[in-house]
């Protein structure tokens, strides 16, 4: 006889299984065994019929990427002021590993949350580059390949350096000619983001790969520094064209 809390456990994808010789209570390998005396019934939870409750529960990484993507444009559409060029470091900023502590012949794997982001990033048509101080490019660029995103990036400078990546970021303006002002730069090195901060980028530390936290984060604090600035050129607009400064009622 089947009882109503049966109903609701197949619902869930649990079902009901009558065995003889076991005693109640008892653990087996596929669920807990209940039941009476002479007979013990066991729950477990089948692994091919599950209940579409359940499977909505479960994410493919493809759902989750495009659930990371979908959620990154729109935290990308809450902000009128976006930078023109977002600037990811590699080793445990898009990855979690050292570049020069793996093999070119292994899969490496991104942090659950970066594909997404770049790939909202370019829905969005924000241009994005690398500035990785690996001193293994060949593998660092191995791995782009293999992880399908090496085309995203406009600019990659990745090199050894001792200049905690200024000399990176004076490369990717040549090359993609946008102001510091204009990008903002991911790293989980804190000597990077004070140098490459005081260039004028708006640079934000990671302490776990770059998250839609993080990213959250670079964009509002690239619309605070854009914001700052704008108001410092007033400034210095207003003492120079000989205007009186503006009222407190004008600053926002
Ligand atoms: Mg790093």
């Amino acid at each position: 006889m089947v009882d109503r809390s049966d109903n609701r456990r197949a619902s869930q994808g649990i079902h009901r299984k009558v065995l003889k010789g076991c005693f109640p209570g008892e653990c087996t390998q596929q669920g807990f065994a209940l039941g009476s005396q002479e007979r013990t019934v066991v729950y477990y939870t089948c692994p091919i019929s599950v209940s579409p409750f359940a499977r909505l529960k479960e994410t493919s990484p493809a759902m989750a990427e495009e659930k990371v993507k979908d959620e990154a444009m729109q935290i990308i559409g809450m902000f009128q002021i976006l930078p023109r060029l977002v600037v990811f470091d590699l080793d445990y900023t898009l990855w979690p590993f050292y570049c020069e502590c793996r093999s070119k012949r292994e899969m490496p794997s991104l942090y659950p949350q970066a594909k997404g982001i770049l790939s909202g990033l370019k829905e969005k048509g924000i241009e994005m580059a690398v500035a990785s101080r690996s001193p293994t490019s060949d593998i660092a660029n191995t791995f782009l390949d293999k992880l399908n995103i090496k085309p995203l990036f406009l600019a990659k400078e990745i090199y050894s350096s001792w200049t905690h990546k200024t000399e990176h970021f004076q490369k990717i303006h040549t090359r993609t000619g946008v102001p510091f002002t204009e990008m903002l730069f991911f790293d989980d090195e804190d000597r990077n983001i004070k140098s490459v901060s005081k260039m004028g980028v708006t640079s934000i530390l990671v302490g776990n790969g770059v998250t839609l936290g993080a990213f959250r984060q670079g964009l509002t604090e690239f619309t605070q520094n854009h914001n700052s600035m704008e108001k410092n050129k007033q400034v210095w607009r207003d003492k120079y064209s000989g205007k009186p400064a503006s009222s407190e009622t004008d600053k926002d």
